[in-house]
């Protein structure tokens, strides 16, 4: 019996007791490697002597401040550090205790935007079909995937849904992926002009498409073409990094591989590396202005906003990441990891997709391999695979073919920035034998 109500419905019975490095020791004394980062949150692994220094040196320091009366000198230096790597033009950082909590400042932010520069009517928020930005209402009703929406409709403010960038399943024989690319993002065209676009407040999506699909990254000029669309009709772009973003692509944002840069960014998970909760929404010097021009601030705000243990442990992470040059590690072990899943999985009967960027790399389960029919979700495969990598000592990221009854069961690897090749061959050995 558990009174952890996260435990008893949701995970196997399993109590972790340390995790040290990739790997995670349970309260058995089985150990596990840590080959999803958790849900791609511990990019330098657990017990990372140089963050927990920085987070033991802050609690001496400052635990806690409330907003209204002080920021604090560690936040400061956060947000001054996560402006000077950001993609130029994005120049404000809010910082909040996690993804949900971005993407809910992100929303906000847009509407208050069109509020403060006199188009209040300016409310439709457009994303994509099997899409997930966050549980709390506000981003459950942004996102596009029904098994996660339908037990709460109806939702708070319904957005409206357009198809995502998934060229592997959708591209027509024969189409390119500049033509794909072109033909997907001309869907956010065609729903401005049907909602009418002095209606329209924002549109949101994720770079690389994390826990509903698996590390779908776009292809061609798709985002680039998202950009134009939404400045030609006055339409913010907000891109949620939440999962992809802080380096896990091999790139700190993962915007920067595809050349845009989006009006507001939200990230969390890696940004803290798993050490305290802490996520963020940096903003456009544009949307600032009209804050600042007009109400005087962001009409939102939580007890725990720029939480000076939070900040810290942002800060010792990026630091790290920084100094240790890890980002390079990311595109190396990226690399190797993507050609040992090709090697063992690449002619599996089953497998009909292998993808990604950097160490954040995905294998999908299909039914046939050249038509890529989905499996009978019924057969809940991806559960099983969890459990037989959990029976080997292996932490993965399966999900299942629940989501819209049109997705493939896929299986998500995210490991920590800090994995040697020989920790990338045990992690594929390991996934071999569960699958
Ligand atoms: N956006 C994306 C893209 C995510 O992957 C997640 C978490 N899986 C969230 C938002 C929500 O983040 P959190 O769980 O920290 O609230």
């Amino acid at each position: 019996m558990t009174h952890l109500l996260h435990r008893s419905i949701h995970s196997a019975p399993r109590v972790a007791r340390t995790a040290q490095g990739i790997r995670f020791i349970d309260t058995e004394g089985r150990d596990y490697i840590d080959a999803s980062g958790g849900a791609a949150v511990s990019c330098l692994g657990h017990g990372h002597p140089d963050v927990l220094a920085a987070l033991h040196a802050q609690l001496d320091k400052l635990a806690y401040a409330h907003t209204g009366f002080f920021t604090s000198d560690v936040a400061e230096e956060l947000a001054d550090r996560l402006v000077a790597d950001a993609p130029a033009g994005l120049d404000h950082v809010y910082l909040v205790s996690g993804g949900s909590e971005a993407v809910e400042a992100a929303l906000k932010m847009a509407r208050q935007y069109f509020t403060e520069t006199g188009q209040p009517q300016r409310r439709h928020i457009i994303a994509r079909r099997q899409s997930y930005h966050g549980n709390t209402l506000g981003a459950l009703a942004a996102g596009g995937n029904e098994w996660r929406r339908a037990q709460f409709k109806p939702l708070l403010m319904e957005a409206h849904h357009i198809a995502p960038c998934f060229a592997y399943r959708e591209q027509l024989a024969g189409e390119t992926d500049a033509d794909y690319a072109t033909r997907a993002a001309g869907e956010l065209e065609t729903k401005i002009l049907e909602l009418g676009p002095d209606t329209v407040c924002a549109f949101i999506a994720e770079p690389v498409v994390g826990a509903t699909a698996g590390a779908v990254p776009s292809v061609g000029d798709y985002f680039k073409q998202i950009r134009a669309i939404c400045d030609k009709y006055g339409v913010l772009l907000i891109l949620d990094e939440v999962m992809c973003g802080m380096g896990r692509t091999g790139s700190l944002y993962a915007c920067e591989q595809d050349g845009v840069v989006p009006d507001l960014l939200t990230i969390a998970k890696g940004l803290g590396g798993g050490y305290q909760p802490v996520g963020a929404t940096l903003l456009s010097d544009r949307i600032y202005q009209a804050f600042a021009q007009g109400t005087g601030f962001f009409q939102h705000g939580h007890t725990y906003m720029g939480h000076p243990m939070a900040a810290a442990a942002a800060l010792a992470v990026q630091k790290v990441i920084a100094r240790d040059n890890l980002l390079s590690n990311v595109q190396a072990m990226g690399a190797h990891l993507r050609a040992r899943l090709q090697a063992t999985f690449g002619q599996h009967a089953h497998v009909g997709d292998i993808r990604g960027r950097g160490l954040f790399q995905a294998i999908e389960l299909v039914a046939d391999r050249d038509t890529k029919a989905p499996l009978d979700p019924a057969r809940k495969l991806h559960a099983r695979i969890k459990a037989e990598a959990m029976a080997r000592g292996l932490m993965v990221y399966p999900m299942g073919g629940t989501i819209d009854g049109v997705r493939g069961d896929h299986v998500l690897l995210a490991p920590p920035f800090i994995v040697t090749p020989e920790d990338v061959d045990q992690i594929v050995g390991r996934l071999a034998e569960a699958v």
